[in-house]
């Protein structure tokens, strides 16, 4: 058994890990994380949304991010090619967070975290893989493989920052795929793609497809990501090579095809597969899971990074609350837990409607009623875990409830209702 022993210990260095390990560190804990990769390394999820700028104000790492050059973004855009709907969201000013963000290589922007993370006082063992953690009635031990690495860690804690690997769940649980939701995404990036200009250059683009839809980004230094996500069946019907349905994909999309026509690819196509799951447990005697290691459902809305960044703050705050009276059970998580829930539930629910014929009609109409306009884009900024009001609440009820009533006439009418987001 080594000496190294810790408060808390930290497994991955994604957004939710540094975020984590940051407040602990702050709040006077020791921290030691371990990251499986070096860094930098390609990691999907480039949008963010403008409620990650208040964390990473929190976290002290704002003006770093900021000097970085970064493409901003003001906005959102959304095509349905089918139905020629258009319509672009700008997050509104004189809010909590700032009315932009920014879209960023995460290569690059998980490394200004993680250093973040170390120069807040973490020790960073990288690139070093958690391969067991044993939980008893004083703590944890964590065996760990990676050269040159302590191998055996002791800790009073472990927050699970390890996102779709899920850590604790595959170990300890359950990680549960929501089969319906099997969806494929072939993405890569690509140079001299065709661009917008002044404060629509940096929004994101997202085109509705009848085989799925398109994620747009455009990030700094003439470099643009373009991401197909796949409804299952379009995957199951296709019989090629995977870089040949990406191509297909594109060709079946007119403005991706037309933006693409002059641009040149950079580096690989990236796959990413069945991403939609719910893990258990998410809180334990003793550990507690951030970002991606509690759920994913869908990126349509650029919520991942900063729900794990968000959460990696909350769950450092439950964390710091134990240690000051020495009790770790279970339940003294179950509030974090809840808050999690709670605040990626509003944007869940907009992830599924989003996807229902009716709702998407009205979502490309938004009218300035009930409030419901300013709602929706609360939801796109990431609000709901920051201010959720009553009247923002109420906005939504009314939205969902005209949604309901559309839906039923609709059916009424013999049009389609049915939800695309389980095809
Ligand atoms: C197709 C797709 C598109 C997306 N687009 C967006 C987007 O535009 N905007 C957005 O905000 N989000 C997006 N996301 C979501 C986003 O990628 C994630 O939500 C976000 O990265 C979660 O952060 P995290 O820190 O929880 O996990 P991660 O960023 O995945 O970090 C986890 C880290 O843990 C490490 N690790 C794992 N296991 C171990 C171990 N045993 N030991 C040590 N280290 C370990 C991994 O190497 C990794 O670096 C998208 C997701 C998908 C699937």
């Amino acid at each position: 058994m080594s000496d190294e022993r810790y408060d808390v210990v930290v497994v991955g260095g994604g957004p939710g890990g540094s975020s984590a390990a940051t407040f602990l560190c702050r709040g006077g804990l020791k921290v030691a994380l371990f990251e499986r990769d070096a860094f930098p390394r390609f990691h999907v999820g480039e949008s963010l949304m403008p409620a990650a700028m208040l964390l990473l104000e929190q976290m002290g790492v704002r003006r770093e991010i900021e000097a970085r050059g970064f493409q901003i973004k003001y906005g959102a855009m959304f095509f349905d090619e089918e139905q020629g709907l258009e319509r672009t969201f700008y997050f509104l000013p004189g809010q909590a967070w700032p009315n932009y963000s920014y879209e960023v290589p995460r290569a690059e922007f998980d490394t200004v975290l993680l250093e973040h993370a170390r120069r807040s006082g973490a020790a960073v063992f990288q690139p070093a893989s958690v391969e067991s953690a044993d939980f008893d009635h004083d703590g944890v031990t964590v065996r760990v493989s990676g050269a040159g690495m302590p191998p055996v860690v002791r800790a009073r804690m472990l927050v699970d920052a390890s996102g779709r690997s899920s850590f604790i769940a595959t170990r300890l649980g359950e990680r549960r795929r929501r089969p319906n939701l099997g969806k494929v995404s072939l993405f890569a990036h690509f140079r001299g793609a065709d661009r917008l200009s002044g404060k629509d250059e940096g929004n994101i683009r997202i085109y509705v497809v009848r085989d799925g839809w398109f994620w747009w980004i455009p990030l700094a230094n003439d470099l643009t990501s373009v991401g197909a996500v796949m409804h299952a069946r379009t995957v199951r019907a296709w019989t090629g090579a995977a870089d040949d349905l990406y191509a297909s994909m594109i060709a079946r999309c007119a403005p991706i095809a037309a933006g693409l026509a002059q641009a040149e690819r950079v580096g690989a196509i990236h796959r990413e597969a069945n991403f939609a799951y719910v893990n258990t447990p998410v809180v334990g005697d003793r550990f507690v899971a951030v970002g991606d290691a509690i759920t994913f459902v869908d990126p349509i809305f650029s919520g991942g990074v900063y729900i794990a960044l968000r959460t990696g703050q909350l769950a450092a705050q439950a964390i710091l609350r134990v240690f000051a009276d020495g009790r770790f059970e279970a339940r003294r998580f179950h509030a974090y837990q809840r808050q999690a829930e709670r605040g990626v539930a509003p944007l869940f629910k907009f992830i599924h409607k989003y996807y229902e014929p009716v709702f998407f009609d009205l979502f490309m109409h938004p009218r300035r009623l009930f409030g419901m306009y300013e709602a929706v884009l609360n939801v796109l900024s990431g609000g709901s875990f920051i201010r959720f009001g009553v009247r923002t609440r109420l906005s939504l009820a009314v939205l969902f409830v005209i949604a309901r009533i559309s839906t039923w006439l609709s059916r009424r009418a013999g049009r389609p209702v049915e939800s695309r987001l389980e095809w």
